[in-house]
């Protein structure tokens, strides 16, 4: 960073005291609530019966649709339902409802908060799986139902899996609903069904807004991200993981150095750690189903799991820190405030997908071009050497679409360009980077005789 004592006032007045005060109003107590609400209905398998009040994913779902919609007239609950047939692990045909709370904004453009609230739990749980060799958690070992078309009732409390994100997405859903303010964007807190059997909820939502172009513009998934004690006894509340698919400017990528940046801002007592890969050895999440349509997603994991607990009748709220998971929460709340209230990206691309950046006018100089963002009243450009993973350079621009920098080889360096408004919200960072080339095909001729 150039001016380490200049850009740390800077950063010290982007904050906005109103996502001081909503990152603020997290509540330890009220995650507690509902933790111990989802644990209530002993299985939210996707599987499990729906007949009853109190117990299985029926009851489950209906309880979170309830909930949500105490909070605020302005937060549109619904189920988000689908019919699927018997395939793979969905053992009979069967009816899916993700849980959708969205907060509607000035613009159609879609930043998602999401956990998935069905569980599961097998003989052994995901510990027995870990130690059979290579890492998986898909469901062969599942256990059956007693008839193929019979609910699978087992015992499977899944506070952790995804009690957590679940608990996570559900308050943040108040907090935002309740903050009064208005954002740009809409929001949407998303509980999703299906994930242990293949992240079901989350593919069939992310086909119907492909379908119906939906503009999801980031999504930012929890699984796993209550328990600070890994299972080999290592402690630690003070950091979170966040998955992303490459390559390495990859929009994912960008959510996932957004989320460092502007949660470390505003929980700088909570370390964000981005990891360059999708997720986990063998191990799955929603966000990946939203990336394989091509959307931006990124997935949060705690730093130190705790295996015994998960898939697991283990998987309780003992297992719990509520410090920790509302840190977790924090983090998520100051990312996706920010993002909600900023301008959307740049677009540093021509029509023909190439990046504006060229060597104009010396030649020898970086030329960066982009179209403007609306609601943008000024752009932070930003640079670092071509070899290395965080934008090691920023200089904030006006209400410009052109910046030369003289002397600087753009073959050396990344850049990236992001909109920020004139509050100071900080878009993504659209970055400059040649689309993948195919390679053309050379015709040979038979070998002379
Ligand atoms: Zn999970």
């Amino acid at each position: 960073m150039c001016g380490l004592g200049r850009s740390a006032a800077a950063q010290v007045s982007d904050l906005d005291p109103r996502i001081v005060k909503l990152v603020a109003s997290v509540s330890e107590e009220r995650l507690g609530n509902i933790l111990r609400q989802l644990q209530s209905f002993e299985t939210r398998n996707t599987l499990s019966s729906t007949t009853s009040t109190t117990r299985g994913v029926g009851a489950a779902r209906e309880w979170i649709l309830r909930e949500m919609r105490g909070y605020s007239p302005k937060l549109q609950v619904s189920f988000d339902t689908y019919m699927v047939a018997k395939q793979g692990r969905i053992t009979r045909d069967l009816e899916l409802r993700n849980v959708m709370a969205i907060l509607p904004g000035n613009s159609p453009r879609r930043i998602y908060v999401s956990g998935h609230y069905d569980t599961v739990a097998r003989p052994g749980g995901q510990s027995t799986a870990n130690a059979r060799g290579p890492a998986t958690d898909l469901g062969e070992q599942s256990a059956t139902p007693a008839g193929t078309a019979a609910p699978l009732d087992n015992l499977a409390p899944g506070v952790n899996d995804d009690g957590s994100g679940t608990a996570l997405t559900i308050e943040l859903a108040r907090i935002f609903s309740q903050s009064g303010i208005d954002f740009e964007a809409t929001l949407v807190f998303m509980c999703h069904v299906g994930e242990e059997q293949g992240l079901i909820g989350a593919r069939l939502h992310a086909q119907k807004a492909v379908a119906e172009k939906i503009p999801i513009e980031a999504v930012l998934n929890n699984d796993i991200v209550g328990n600070d004690k890994g299972g080999n006894g290592v402690i630690d509340g003070a950091t979170i993981r966040v998955y992303s698919e490459g390559p390495e400017d990859s929009p994912s990528r960008e959510l996932a150095r957004f989320v460092q940046r502007w949660g470390g801002r505003y929980v700088p007592s909570h370390k964000v750690r981005p990891m360059a890969r999708p997720d986990r050895f063998g191990r799955g999440g929603d966000h990946s189903a939203y990336n394989q349509l091509g959307f931006t997603a990124v997935g949060f994991r705690e730093s130190r799991e705790n295996f015994t607990r998960q898939h697991d009748v283990r998987d309780t709220f003992e297992g719990i820190s509520l410090p920790y998971l509302a840190q977790n929460a924090r983090v998520n709340a100051a990312a996706a405030a920010t993002l909600a209230l900023a301008p959307p990206p740049p677009v540093v691309t021509n029509e023909r997908g190439q990046p504006q950046i060229s060597r104009a006018p010396s030649g020898y100089d970086a030329n960066l071009k982009w179209t403007a963002a609306p609601g943008a009243s000024a752009y932070r450009v930003f640079w670092r050497e071509a070899w290395g993973p965080d934008w090691e350079h920023e200089v904030l621009v006006g209400s410009v679409t052109n910046l030369v920098l003289p002397h600087m080889q753009i073959d050396d360096y990344v850049f990236g360009v992001a909109a920020v408004d004139a509050a100071g919200h900080e878009s993504l960072v659209s970055a400059y980077v040649t689309p993948p080339r195919t390679g053309t095909e050379i015709k040979t001729l038979p070998p002379k005789q």
